[in-house]
């Protein structure tokens, strides 16, 4: 039996545009809320076009130890290119960002994947440890790390 998983591409997002990359810290403290910003092209810029654009990007979170991944957020890039006057003349081209709020009670991954009308599904994880609520996170710095 095919699986869906076979869709989803994943590889170095240094070297290839359509990885999704998650920047957030890599240890969090307990019920704080932090960002996590999911973007697409940040070391190769992707296409922007009516024809050839980044449609959406999704974010999940698996707590470690458990098998279900719950969604987070995901985020539609509407404009891509759409322009009154013609195409791929926008007046506000949709960036391949985007940047959530929120907050994780359990240490466990977080999953990004996008999707380019072209070149399909990519996706990226990232480990986030919670430092229990009252003891304090040794660093917040954002750290990278490829799926
Ligand atoms: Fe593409």
């Amino acid at each position: 039996m095919a699986e869906f998983a076979d869709l989803l591409n994943a590889y170095d997002w240094k070297k290839e545009k359509h990885v999704p990359v998650i920047e957030c810290g890599d240890r969090v403290k307990a019920g704080d809320t932090f960002d996590i910003k999911l973007s697409v092209g940040k070391e190769i810029a992707h296409p922007n076009t009516v024809d050839h654009h980044i449609r959406w990007v999704q974010l999940y979170f698996q707590p470690e130890g458990e098998k279900t991944g719950y969604p987070l957020a995901n985020c539609d890039f509407s404009a891509c290119g759409e322009s009154t006057q013609e195409p791929d003349k926008d007046p506000a081209p949709a960036g391949h960002a985007m940047t959530v709020a929120t907050m994780l009670n359990k240490s466990g991954t977080i999953f990004a994947v996008s999707f380019c009308n072209i070149h399909g599904l990519w996706e990226n994880s990232k480990d986030v440890t919670v430092i229990p609520a009252g003891r304090k996170a040794a660093s917040r710095d954002c750290k990278i790390q490829n799926g």
